[in-house]
């Protein structure tokens, strides 16, 4: 994209790297912790090949909730959209993520959409595979195949982490399965969220997978991996419900398909032209990273990228 090439990228997030003290980073399990709150890194890469990137862009970090959409495509590639609409939702929950509230009083007895908590792990579970060692191991494949990164692989302290503090996923798992949502093992649904949430990527692997979005479902290679009707459902619920109960705000003030985790990345899409991959893990009180936030909203507005 010719406007990308005179962009100061260094100074517009040197700019935004400010924001970072105004987040904090996500402390549920202790190796989370561990994260620099003031890093920084972003990485967009357009459809002609060219790549953009500035301060810590090579750092790793677990991907947490953008597996979610990853594991989405998946799930209807394996099971078709009819049946994994009939089990999850598409609305805005106006909840937080791990919230509970609604999964009983909704009268559709599904959860709200595939982007919380409950309907990720509902999603999870609809992986088709022999086992859960098996339903993982291609769900890891998909994710390499889409990131073009043979490297990419779970975090396992973080993993271990996940497990042992996921008590609120477990009991949703749990429920789920009382309601006929979750067909198979509990328990391997929710091993399955729990390493999905510990990929460790970097913010170059998430622009890639945004890049994969922008290209409607086709890798650099020029093979379509996901067709076009799945690409727009998944673009459609990032923009809708990807950025947790900001997703309306955000959808104002960015205007961009994207979706965030805890782990501090966002994945953004200009459709038709670029990905971009953000790292920054100072979080706001919902859980989006503040800097990102702040830069997205900078860079959407700079080069008139709002979708809307
Ligand atoms: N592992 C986190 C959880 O399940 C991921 C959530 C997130 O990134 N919002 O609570």
């Amino acid at each position: 994209m010719e406007a990308l090439k005179t962009m100061d990228l260094n100074a517009l997030l040197e700019k935004n790297r400010a924001f970072t003290s105004l987040g904090k980073v996500a402390n549920y399990i202790p190796e989370l912790d561990k994260a620099n709150p003031n890093a920084f890194g972003v990485c967009i890469m357009d459809l002609e090949g060219n790549e953009y990137c500035a301060g810590e862009c090579n750092e790793k970090f677990t991907i947490q909730s953008i597996s979610k959409i990853v594991t989405l495509m998946l799930a209807l590639l394996d099971n078709g959209k009819e049946y994994v609409f009939s089990k999850v939702g598409m609305e805005p929950s106006g909840d937080p993520f791990n919230s509970i509230r609604k999964l009983e009083t909704s009268s559709r007895k599904k959860p709200y959409n595939p982007m919380i908590n409950a309907g990720a792990i509902a999603v999870s579970s609809m992986i088709k595979g022999d086992d859960g060692r098996d339903k993982f191991n291609r769900l890891l494949d998909f994710f390499r195949k889409i990131m073009e990164d043979d490297s990419i692989d779970v975090n396992y302290k973080i993993y271990i982490g996940e497990s042992e503090t996921g008590n609120r996923n477990r009991s949703m798992g749990y429920f789920l399965k009382s309601e006929g949502i979750i067909k198979g093992e509990v328990e391997e649904a929710l091993d399955v969220y729990f390493k999905q949430c510990s990929i460790e990527v970097t913010a170059k692997n998430i622009a890639k997978l945004g890049l994969f979005l922008a290209r409607n479902g086709v890798t650099s290679t020029g093979e379509q991996v996901v067709p076009y009707k799945i690409i727009r459902i998944i673009k459609t619920l990032m923009f809708t419900c990807g950025m947790y109960d900001k997703s309306g705000e955000f959808a104002v003030k960015v205007g961009l398909p994207s979706k965030s985790g805890v782990g501090g990345g966002i994945v953004s899409v200009v459709p038709g032209k670029l990905g971009i991959g953000i790292y920054a893990p100072a979080l706001d009180e919902k859980g989006n990273s503040v800097a990102g936030t702040k830069f997205l909203e900078d860079f959407a507005e700079m080069f008139d990228f709002r979708v809307l």
